[in-house]
This record gives C-alpha cells, sequence and structure tokens, in this order.
C-alpha cells in the first residue's frame, strides 16, 4: 500500500511502513491530524488514534471535495488496511484539482470492486483477519498466554489505551467515555486449549497432560509445539501403523494416557538438552487458513475470534469520536480454559455493572451434529447465550441487546446448552451480583487443532457490541440491573 499526497509544493508517494512526512501536509479542509508532522516518523508507528483521525480528516474530505457519499467513502477507507490493493489516497489543496480525483476515486472504487474477485478472495480480506490469524497462530495454552498477551497489548496501546496486567496475568485496558460510571467490562480468554509436559520416557518420548478439554479422539496423529525455554520444540502424536494393528482394534480411539509425543529424540537425555521440561507447555500446531465464502479456519478460534471481538469493538469506538455514555474495560483474561480463573481475578480490579464475555460459541450445524444439544450456526448471525453449564442469562440484558439487534436489522441467535462455562459466569458473581452475557460467534469443532468461523458473524457481532454500548448509560444499566 502507499499514499499520493498531492500537496502545492510536491508530489510524494509514502510507502505504508515508513512514511516521510512533509512539512507543507495540511488539507484544504482540515489540518492533519497530531502526528503527522515532518520527520521520518512510520505510519505503524504513530498512535492509532493519529490513524483514526487521518481517516476522519479523510473521510470528511473525500465528502466535500469529491461530493461522493459517505458509505462509499466509509468502505473506501476501510479497505485501505488491506494488503490486496494499492490504493492512492490523494490530499490536494487545489480545487482546480477536483476532477483529476474524481476519476481516481471511480479508478479506485472499481479497483474495490473487481480486485478481490479476481484473486478469488473475500473483499474483507483486510486487518481483521489479518489480527485473527496472527493471534490464531499464537501459541497461548492456559497459564502460557505471553504470546497472545502480547500481541494483545500491541494492538491496545497502538489504539491509544494504556494497559495493566492483574496478578494472574489478564491484561487490562480502559476506555473513559462521558462518565465514569456503569463499568462495562468486556471479557475475552487469550488462553486456548493444550498440555504441559508430565514425563520424558527413557527412549526420548514425551508423556503430558491436558488443559482443558480434549476429546481423546483429537489427540493422535497431530503436530504440536513444545514451548521451551530454548525456544519452540516440534512433536507429533505417534500413531500405530494400521499393518500392526489387531481388526479388532481398528475402530478404536486412542486413549489420552497412550499418547506420546515424538519429539526426534532418541533418549531423555537428547530430549533435555532440547530444552523439553516438565512443565513447559505444548500447543497444537495449524496455521490459520481462509476458505471460500468468508470461513476462517485455525486453532484457538476459542478464544482468538473473541480477541478480535475486543479489539475490533474498541477500534470501532475510537473511529466513531463521540465518547460512550459509560466508562468501557477491555480485559483479555488468562486460564478460562481451566476454570474462568483469569476472569475471577481481573473483576476484582475492574469492578464492573455490567458484564459481557466475547466467545467462540458451539455451532452443531454440520453431518452428526445435534441441535438439540447446541443449536449455533455459522452465517446466523452473533449468539446469544440463554444459559451453559455456569450461568443462567440476566433477561433484561438478554432483551436489551436483541431490542438494539432488532433496531439496527441484525439477525442474532440464542443457544441454550449445558457444553461448557464461560467468562459471563464469572462477571455474573461479582460482588453481589452483575448483568451479564456470554456473547458468542458460532465456531465449528472446538477445541481442536482445526476450528472454523464465519467472517460475517464476527462483522456483525462487533455492529451489535458497538450499537450497544452507545447505549448502555447509568439509566439503561439501572434499568437491566433492577427486579
Ligand atoms: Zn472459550
Amino acid at each position: 500500500m502507499r499514499f499520493h499526497l498531492h500537496t502545492p509544493r510536491e508530489d510524494i508517494i509514502l510507502p505504508w511502513d515508513s512514511a516521510p512526512l512533509p512539512r507543507s501536509l495540511t488539507t484544504r479542509n482540515a489540518a492533519l491530524p497530531h502526528g503527522f508532522e515532518p520527520g521520518v516518523k512510520p505510519l505503524r508507528r504513530c498512535g492509532s488514534s493519529d490513524w483514526d483521525a487521518l481517516r476522519r480528516t479523510a473521510l470528511t474530505w473525500f465528502q466535500v471535495s469529491a461530493k461522493i457519499s459517505r458509505p462509499c467513502c466509509a468502505a473506501l477507507i476501510e479497505e485501505l488496511g488491506s494488503p490486496l490493493f494499492s490504493p492512492v489516497l490523494v490530499f490536494d489543496n487545489a480545487l482546480r484539482e477536483r476532477w483529476t480525483l474524481k476519476i481516481l476515486l471511480t479508478i479506485f472504487c472499481l479497483t474495490l470492486l473487481v480486485e478481490p474477485a479476481l484473486l478469488g478472495q473475500t473483499p474483507q480480506g483486510d486487518g481483521v483477519a489479518r489480527l485473527l490469524e496472527e493471534l490464531s497462530n499464537a501459541p497461548g495454552p492456559s497459564g502460557f498466554e505471553g504470546p497472545v498477551r502480547d500481541i494483545m497489548v500491541r494492538a491496545l496501546h497502538g489504539l491509544g489505551i494504556e494497559t495493566s496486567t492483574d496478578g494472574l496475568g489478564s491484561v487490562i485496558g480502559v476506555l473513559a467515555g462521558s462518565s465514569e460510571r456503569p463499568r462495562i467490562m468486556l471479557a475475552a480468554h487469550m488462553d486456548e486449549v493444550g498440555a504441559i509436559v508430565r514425563y520424558v520416557m527413557p527412549e526420548g518420548m514425551v508423556k503430558f497432560q491436558l488443559l482443558g478439554g480434549w476429546l481423546d479422539q483429537a489427540l493422535a496423529d497431530q503436530r504440536w509445539i513444545i514451548m521451551t525455554n530454548r525456544g519452540p520444540v516440534p512433536a507429533l502424536s505417534g500413531l500405530r501403523s494400521v499393518h500392526v494393528t489387531p481388526s479388532e482394534e481398528r475402530g478404536r480411539v486412542t486413549p489420552r494416557d497412550e499418547v506420546f509425543l515424538d519429539v526426534g529424540a532418541r533418549t531423555k537425555e537428547e530430549a533435555e538438552a532440547m530444552g523439553i521440561r516438565p512443565g513447559d507447555a505444548i500447543v497444537a500446531s495449524s496455521t490459520f487458513t481462509e476458505f471460500a465464502h468468508g470461513r476462517y479456519v485455525g486453532k484457538a478460534l476459542d478464544d482468538r475470534v473473541g480477541c478480535v471481538m475486543l479489539l475490533e469493538t474498541l477500534r470501532r469506538l475510537k473511529a466513531q469520536g463521540a465518547k460512550t455514555p459509560n466508562t468501557i474495560y477491555f480485559v483479555g483474561t488468562v486460564q478460562e480454559e481451566v476454570g474462568l480463573r483469569g476472569a475471577h481475578t481481573a473483576v476484582e480490579v475492574v469492578k464492573p455493572d455490567l458484564g459481557i464475555s466475547l466467545e467462540a460459541g458451539i455451532a452443531a450445524d454440520h453431518p452428526g451434529g445435534r441441535p438439540d444439544l447446541a443449536q449455533e450456526r455459522l452465517g446466523a448471525g452473533p449468539v446469544l447465550y440463554l444459559a451453559d453449564a455456569a450461568m443462567l442469562v440476566n433477561l433484561k440484558l438478554r432483551d436489551f441487546l436483541e431490542r438494539v439487534a432488532a433496531q439496527n436489522s441484525i439477525a442474532v441467535q440464542t443457544e441454550v446448552t449445558t457444553g461448557g462455562a464461560e467468562d459471563s459466569a464469572a462477571l455474573q458473581q461479582f460482588g453481589a451480583g452483575r448483568p451479564a452475557i456470554n456473547f458468542a460467534v458460532a465456531t465449528r469443532y472446538l477445541h481442536a487443532h482445526n476450528s472454523e468461523i464465519d467472517r460475517g458473524d464476527l462483522d456483525r457481532a462487533v455492529d451489535l457490541l458497538v450499537k450497544a454500548l452507545n447505549l448502555l448509560d447509568a439509566q439503561a444499566v439501572a434499568n437491566i440491573s433492577r427486579f
């Protein structure tokens, strides 16, 4: 990507990564935002508040100068984050250039329409997908969330939000609104199901114990990464060859206690020399992939899709300019998969008036899936959890969200299941009790090397969150909290 900056003094093409910024850079209708002064400050290192301000400035300028509609402007600006395109952004002080600008914008808009189709990519192949890819690929079993936390902290700082951590390692960012109360806590857990090294066998094979809920049938014949002090060690959960498996055992699932990891070592000493020690984290090895029709596949979408929901909601709220009528806490929690442990401690720091956990929900819309056990379907919109193994929803909060969804023509689905417990249960039980809900993106094949979501569900979930958070003022939360 590049920016073409047409100024009265010079034409400058700025690459995305390191843009020398000209002293004379002002638009006709608005001064450029703070952070775009002369110098060699790379655009990526400018705070996202600067980036958001630039987007707003560009939006205003496009509308006034080129007389194109606001939705078209917004779409155009949104797509600037896409690596698929090489858009040209023109900042121009001269009215006489208007026709040139119109032509350039027309070409650019046509490019937006045509190029994704040519490449077979979704037109939303943008920063949201790349963020989900980075988060999905990052290793972060329960208790070992460091790499995911680093991404979250970087993203929050990039959006101009200071962060802190609680005593277990959950990361907390605050977006101050026009009022200190109510405090709204959004929680997405950073950890994923995984395992830890229990014992290294004399022949160099590694035995482990699981972190979080796994099916035994998901364990054998998979690739894994052992996170050692000396760096990542690739591993394979070996599967007996069919040639030497008795016919009566060929349909049998290998029980978890029989599964072992082969790291290429021939002895215990060789394995230890590779850095492997009891207590090291083990994480699924799986690479994020975009499937057809906006379907995304990767490991740990439970709950990296929630992490993206959290960050994208924050980005959208900052971009809107106006403050929310509340103060919102954006929390990436730890150790959810081993018993909501991070949410239990983070909630003591935040002390919320209302809580929403952002999650990967249980889609059962595949052969063998049972809607009598879980009802979610991919592509049917965000999910309001009414009941799971750990909580019953606050009915007024449910009604509020359903009303906001209907007013904004956002389809939602509901879930009633006994499968799983979410951070919202810890939010609900804070203090004397708080309104809370689990808000999810339907996800197939949870707690395995590969899970799948629909991009449209993620986008609509963020749409609904942004609308709802703008309405959750003191009066609304008081009404929801009253019995
Ligand atoms: Zn989860």
